[in-house]
């Protein structure tokens, strides 16, 4: 930054605590110093610790009491992402950090893929591309599949992307009912207090919800058994929120129809059981990964770094 006698002011020094996009990096630096968490040496982080008011994560890092306790200056988690699991907020409460997310800008994204992993189960599209790639197709038709339009939607998290999967739901005239913890005022949907009877009603679930302590395995074996032998389980919410081993038991004993995924217990680890399967479409944590909701995403996380910098209200605020 140059002043306007024309010297050089110091940069502000933001603590990078995760993988983030160039775009995001590039646009930071011009007012800033980015620097690396990871490749600094135990003593340089030390010696630089009490510099940081701001440290920039991503959804699917973890910051635990420990990382903010040894950032004594510490004033603003910056988290690019919605879902903010990863962050001991309570122990941000009690530092008096403040956390802000990029909600709103990603969810139509995210719907898209849960409906895009809908269909791909359903009527088993990679399988059915594998099968006329192997020259498969010569031999006989791909084996049948079951319907989208006009099946049962339960939706796991009635939030902004839930709201979201159910718009789009509806316009394949799809019976939607959903789940949270409590009813939402102004949604058309039915609500259903109960998550087992959702699942034993509904053809498909779309997990919406976010990760953390009380939402952990909340799709656990009986969900997935009521689901039943041709229900579909989705999932864009967190990999947390579903007993993955459950989740291979059912669906290799055929008591589960099929899953689309897009998220995992133990990201980028994917277990060798869900991969190969006809009816599993996986994909790795792409949700919000396209060229127009990252860059909304980058420009939201500098709005909220900007704001706090210049004491006005966060954009933004997640706790
Ligand atoms: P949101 O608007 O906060 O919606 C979350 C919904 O979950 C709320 O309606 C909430 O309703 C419900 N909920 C929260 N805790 C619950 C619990 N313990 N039991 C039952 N329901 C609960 O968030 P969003 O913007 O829709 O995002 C949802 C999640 O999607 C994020 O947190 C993130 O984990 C995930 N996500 C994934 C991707 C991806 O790339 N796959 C991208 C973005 C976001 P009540 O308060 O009424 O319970």
């Amino acid at each position: 930054m140059t002043t306007a006698a024309g010297a050089t002011a110091q940069k502000t020094p933001l603590l990078q605590h995760a993988p983030l996009p160039d775009m995001l990096l590039q646009a930071l630096r011009r007012d800033n110093e980015v620097v690396d968490f990871h490749a600094l040496t135990d003593t340089a982080f030390r010696e630089r610790a009490s510099e940081f008011e701001i440290l920039l994560t991503n959804g699917e890092d973890t910051v635990t009491r420990e990382r903010m306790r040894s950032l004594p200056a510490l004033k603003l988690i910056a988290n690019f992402g919605v879902g903010y699991d990863g962050i001991d907020v309570q122990t941000a409460a009690e530092l008096g950090v403040r956390v802000t997310n990029t909600p709103d800008v990603l969810t139509d994204d995210v719907a898209d893929l849960a409906l895009g992993l809908l269909l791909g189960a359903s009527r088993q599209i990679p399988a059915a591309q594998g099968f006329l790639e192997s020259g498969a197709w010569a031999g006989g038709g791909f084996a049948w599949t079951r319907r989208v339009s006009g099946s049962r939607l339960g939706i796991v998290g009635m939030g902004r992307i839930g709201e979201a999967v159910a718009r789009r739901a509806s316009a394949f005239d799809m019976a939607i009912r959903y789940f949270s913890r409590r009813a939402k005022p102004g949604v058309g949907e039915g609500y259903e207090p109960s998550l087992m009877a959702l699942a034993t009603w509904a053809d498909a679930l779309v997990v919406c919800l976010p990760g953390g302590g009380e939402t952990k395995g909340l799709v656990d074996a009986k969900v997935l058994q009521a689901l039943g032998p041709r229900g579909i389980l989705v999932n864009v919410g967190r990999g947390s929120v579903v007993d993955e081993d459950a989740l291979i038991r059912t669906l290799h004993a055929g008591e589960l129809g099929g899953a689309g995924l897009d998220v995992f217990a133990s990201e980028p680890h994917v277990p060798q059981e869900l991969q190969g399967l006809p009816n599993v479409v996986l994909t790795p944590h792409i949700g919000s990964a396209t060229w127009q909701t990252r860059l909304a995403m980058s420009t939201l996380v500098v709005e909220n770094i900007t704001a706090f910098q210049q004491g006005l209200p966060l954009v933004t605020p997640a706790a």
